[in-house]
């Protein structure tokens, strides 16, 4: 498994590529202008078979569309983000100049595992910065979109969002076994192991 992050969205938001032997890839979350990936992916001769969403926002999803239809992905977000994928006003995309409505192409759950190439990824249920955000949990890996940040989290103002829900979700990545690698929607890695220990929301 290889990962690589992007720092292409509209507000400095990470896109993830995670590719497996063959050089089949997943691409987590998708904003901004795509030129880099499409980059990073000839470069590379990926097949991005699949766009898994962390969550709706407007800042994780700009670019979905115009990357789903250069490489026909299949893209899969969270059952319960459905409100916040296809309202503007939910997924903040209304008040950034570019309303937004997404739909995806399937729906995942807590516990599913989603299959690209020889890669599994687990769906774990993070809600709280928005209703159906999600963590994709591989390997020693987690992708943790707006929920867990390098010293901090996501904020939970906006349509949907529960601070109490977030600390909740919080406390269930804390109390995982082992240690991950995380890989947060905006700014640098950090492991859980880092986290557990100076991160005041845990
Ligand atoms: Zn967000």
């Amino acid at each position: 498994m290889k990962i690589k992050g992007l720092e292409m969205g509209s507000i400095g938001t990470n896109c993830y590529v995670v590719s497996d032997d063959n050089n089949i890839c997943a691409i987590i979350d998708c904003d901004g202008n795509p030129k880099p990936l499409f980059d990073y992916v000839e470069a590379n001769q990926l097949t991005p078979t699949h766009i898994l969403l962390t969550h709706g926002h407007f800042d994780h999803i700009g670019a979905v569309e115009v990357v789903k239809e250069k490489y026909g992905c299949h893209v899969i977000a969270c059952e319960k983000e459905r409100e916040v994928l296809e309202n503007p006003s939910v997924n903040v995309s209304s008040f950034s100049g570019f309303p937004i409505s997404l739909l995806a192409d399937s729906y995942c759950k807590e516990g599913d595992i989603i299959t690209v190439g020889d890669l599994n990824f687990t769906v774990m249920e993070t809600p709280g910065h928005t209703v159906g955000s999600v963590c994709f949990v591989i390997e020693d890996a987690i992708f943790s979109g707006d929920t867990l940040f390098l010293g901090s989290c996501g904020r939970t103002d906006f349509p949907t969002g529960d601070w109490n829900t977030i600390l909740q979700s919080l406390q269930r990545l804390k109390n995982l076994e082992k240690d991950y690698v995380v890989y947060p929607g905006h700014g640098p890695a950090t492991t859980l192991a880092n986290e557990r220990v100076s991160n005041p929301y845990m």
